[in-house]
């Protein structure tokens, strides 16, 4: 068998497009939907992230505010900042690029973001509210997943799913999201015993670990769905890098039914996902009913 590449950039242009029409339809309503990104410190990999939302915002119609903290600023200065971008009215999503310093307790910033605001879906009571079925600002990576899952199984009730990785920002949500969906939920993780077996059993596979090419084909049922999360810089020929995911994938599209391919996958869907997210949060900081997207 070989695998359906599930194209996670048209699927996200898709999205974006979706929201640039929602964006004029806000304007209509004297509406400009902003997204303000803090990026504090200067890691590389953060600072290219940080440009492609700025540009993406824009794209589809938006407003883009970009912070700058120095990688010594205290923790301080960063609610300081948070608070204010809280009380802007021109500010409706409010994204602090992560890691930060570590000086700076990430608990604690993303407690301080005003949850109207938390358009990374990543504060308790966002976090809460998906783990209790109530509507909320739901984290974008995760959001992605299901939304490439459902191009291939566009019902996933019943649907046996195993997500692979338990952090905060993409295995636990994800999860949810599954179990919202009527999935069949199995969370593994490093202390999991017999991951490849536990695997075996997926028809939706969902590999959010960050460990590069650690799922091999023969931990894939034949014909599954696989969400490949990962990006794992690896050594490539004549000293440069290459990306590749937590999938082994020329192994895993002999076998599954449907794969995401690294790059051009779950990455270009998290930045259509944010931006999603914030013309919803601006849609209910003004009393107006939710996109269609
Ligand atoms: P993370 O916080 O490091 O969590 C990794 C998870 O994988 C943990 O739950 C860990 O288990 C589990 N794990 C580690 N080694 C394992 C093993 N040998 N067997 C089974 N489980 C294992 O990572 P993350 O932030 O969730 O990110 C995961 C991957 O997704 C990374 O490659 C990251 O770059 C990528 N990512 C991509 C996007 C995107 O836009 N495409 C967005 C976010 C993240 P324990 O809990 O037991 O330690």
């Amino acid at each position: 068998m070989t695998a359906r590449i599930i194209d996670g950039a048209a699927i996200a242009a898709a999205l974006r497009e979706k929201v640039a029409r929602a964006a004029r339809q806000l304007a209509d309503h004297g509406l400009v939907p902003g997204l303000a990104v803090v990026l504090t410190g200067d890691n590389p990999a953060s600072a290219v992230y940080v440009r492609n939302k700025a540009a993406q915002t824009q794209a589809a119609g938006m407003r883009s505010f970009i912070h700058r903290l120095p990688a010594m600023a205290a923790a301080a200065d960063l609610l300081a900042l948070i608070a204010v971008l809280n009380a802007d009215p021109d500010v409706h999503g409010i994204l602090v690029q992560l890691p930060l310093p570590p000086q700076i307790d990430a608990h604690a910033v993303i407690a301080a973001v005003d949850p109207a605001k938390d358009v990374d879906g990543f504060h308790p009571i966002n976090a809460g509210r998906l783990a209790t079925g109530l509507p909320g600002l739901v984290p974008c990576t995760p959001l992605g997943c299901v939304i490439l899952a459902k191009t291939v199984l566009p019902s996933l009730a019943g649907v046996t799913a195993v997500v692979v990785g338990r952090s905060n920002i993409v295995g636990k949500p994800l999860a949810q999201l599954l179990l919202a969906e009527n999935a069949t939920v199995t969370i593994a993780h490093s202390k999991t015993r017999d991951l490849p077996g536990v695997c075996r059993t997926a028809d939706l596979l969902c590999a959010a670990v960050g460990r590069a090419e650690m799922v091999r084909g023969d931990w894939i049922k034949p014909g599954a769905t696989v969400i490949d999360v990962g990006i794992n810089r690896v050594a490539a020929d004549g000293g440069k890098h290459r990306l590749v995911g937590d999938v082994a994938f020329a192994e895993a599209a002999a076998v599954a039914g449907a794969i995401t391919p690294v790059p051009g996958g779950v990455g270009p869907m998290t930045i259509a996902c944010l931006l999603a997210n914030t013309v919803r949060a601006a849609a209910a900081a003004a009393g107006l009913p939710a996109p269609e997207l």
